[in-house]
């Protein structure tokens, strides 16, 4: 071996490294020359000793043996088992620092991806959009059920990359009511022996608790996820009894999911006590949401986001949107407050359902939906039936716009295009390509929509350049 060849990194070595960034699973990422190592639970502006447990050619993955130096940033997590959840991935992170990366990551791709020059990027970044209080702030919550070694009957949450449940019914990004909900249920299966499903045997009965919160109205769903019949939940008017209690209880509902799989539910529900439903508002707007429906999980970052939508789509009165990607259509009827009509595109048919019902709830007749691939009804209604928009709001899954869809947009040409995004790189290179004759960017907020994790969202708003 020349002395100028890097030794091989190997299983088990030891290193001393700094950490320089996080990674979207909210790793620690550090460098042993170069070569890039993933360190769980350590944070950057750590310098650590790590143990390399996987090494692949060009990367590899440590484990934290030792803080050396401690960040500046680093904070004891308010949360007893922040460590082992798989929920909370940066916890250890102040909050401001948690913001300032989210931000920077932002801004990193719309620069090295999105190929916009650093200074166009920092006049036309707004900034991140925190929460005050970045706790409590979930609104629906799924908590698997199983028994620890001992036998004893838990409810909890998945240890990071595992099936391994982390007991814990006071979880601290969730409604507060959670833990009463538990508790409730809980003593009621241990009273009648109610079995936890057993997903290794596949035996055994309640397979998750999953409960909603309105979060302006308070109504709250519990809804049992089972594995087999309902015949199993001996006594269950004690359940219900115990459950109606709590202020808020609306609908409580089983959902039957007898396959072995990782999906928590199955597709048939039945309400067995109260509405099939609990209702909630974005703004004067009104939903109501089922236990299959999509639903934006913070209500209070939600209503930011999309009065930013509506500020950005600049709507008069007059005008025609096209909502694609639109869930159970929340930005679509959000946006018809100020529209002359509201188109929305979405893949999933239950969320046009949510969609339909919801605009009819609210008197919306100026709405219209489609189901199927953006990328095939925004075209087709555009080539034969001529359809137009004055705004495009788009919010894609992580991958981003489909290309047929980029290029519909641009054929179209609406006046003003507003993107969505879950994922910044996506974003980035989505915004490269309708920027590069057809559309300018004014504004682009960020906003953070999953406190104490790395995913970030951001808002952009495009104008038609002049031609
Ligand atoms: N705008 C909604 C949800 C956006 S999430 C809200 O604010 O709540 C992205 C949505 O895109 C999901 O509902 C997903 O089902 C849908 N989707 C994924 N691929 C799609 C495609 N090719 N065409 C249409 N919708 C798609």
């Amino acid at each position: 071996m020349s002395l100028t060849e890097k030794k091989k990194i190997e299983k088990n070595d030891i290193y001393e490294i700094v950490i320089e960034d996080m990674t979207e699973a909210g790793e620690g990422l550090g460098k042993i020359d170069g070569y890039p190592l993933f360190v769980k639970d350590a944070i950057v502006g750590d310098t650590i000793v790590a143990k390399v447990i996987k090494a692949k050619k060009n990367y590899g993955y440590g484990r934290l043996e030792k803080v050396l130096i401690s960040s500046e940033y680093r904070v004891a997590p308010p949360c007893p088992v922040a460590r082992q959840c798989g929920g909370c991935t940066i916890q250890a992170l102040s909050y401001e620092k948690q913001l300032d990366l989210k931000y920077k990551k932002v801004k990193n791709c719309l620069e090295r991806i999105g190929g916009f020059s650093r200074e166009e990027i920092e006049q036309k970044m707004e900034g991140i959009y925190g929460m005050d209080v970045p706790y409590h702030y979930r609104n629906k919550a799924q908590f698997p059920v199983g028994t620890d070694r001992e036998g004893k009957l838990i409810a909890g949450f998945y240890a990071g990359r595992t099936h391994n449940i982390i007991e814990n019914t006071d979880c601290l990004i969730q409604n507060v009511k959670n833990n009463e909900i538990l508790d409730i249920v809980l003593s009621y299966m241990k009273k009648n022996h109610i079995k936890a499903y057993d997903e290794k045997q596949h035996k055994g009965c309640i397979r998750h608790i999953l409960t909603r919160v309105g979060y302006v109205t308070g109504e709250i769903m519990v809804c049992l996820i089972i594995n087999g019949s309902a015949k199993q939940l001996k006594k269950k008017e004690e359940l219900i009894e115990a459950l109606k209690k709590i202020e808020g209880m609306t609908s409580i509902v089983l959902n039957y999911n007898s396959e072995k799989t990782n999906r928590i539910l199955g597709d048939e529900c039945e309400t067995i006590w109260g509405r099939d439903y609990i209702v909630d508002y974005i703004g004067e707007v009104e939903y109501q949401i089922g236990p299959l429906s999509f639903y934006q999980v913070n209500p209070q970052q939600t209503k930011r986001l999309y009065d930013k939508v509506m500020e950005y789509a600049d709507l008069k009165g007059e005008e025609i949107v096209w909502d694609l990607y639109c869930g159970i259509g929340t930005i679509s009827l959000f946006l018809a407050q100020k529209a002359k009509k509201v188109y929305g595109v979405e893949i999933v048919e239950g969320a046009i359902d949510d969609a339909r019902k919801n605009a009819k709830r609210n008197g919306m007749n100026h709405t219209e939906f489609f189901v199927g691939k953006a990328e095939e009804i925004f075209p087709i209604q555009y080539e034969k039936n001529h359809e137009r928009a004055d705004v495009v709001v788009v919010d894609p899954p992580r991958k981003g716009c489909d290309a047929m869809l980029l290029d519909t947009i641009m054929a179209m040409a609406p006046e003003r295009v507003v993107y969505v995004s879950c994922d910044p790189g996506t974003l980035a290179r989505d915004l490269r390509i309708l920027c590069e004759d057809a559309y300018e960017i004014e504004r682009v907020a960020v906003y953070d929509q999953f406190c104490h994790s790395m995913h970030v969202e951001t808002v952009v708003g495009l104008q038609r350049k002049d031609t």
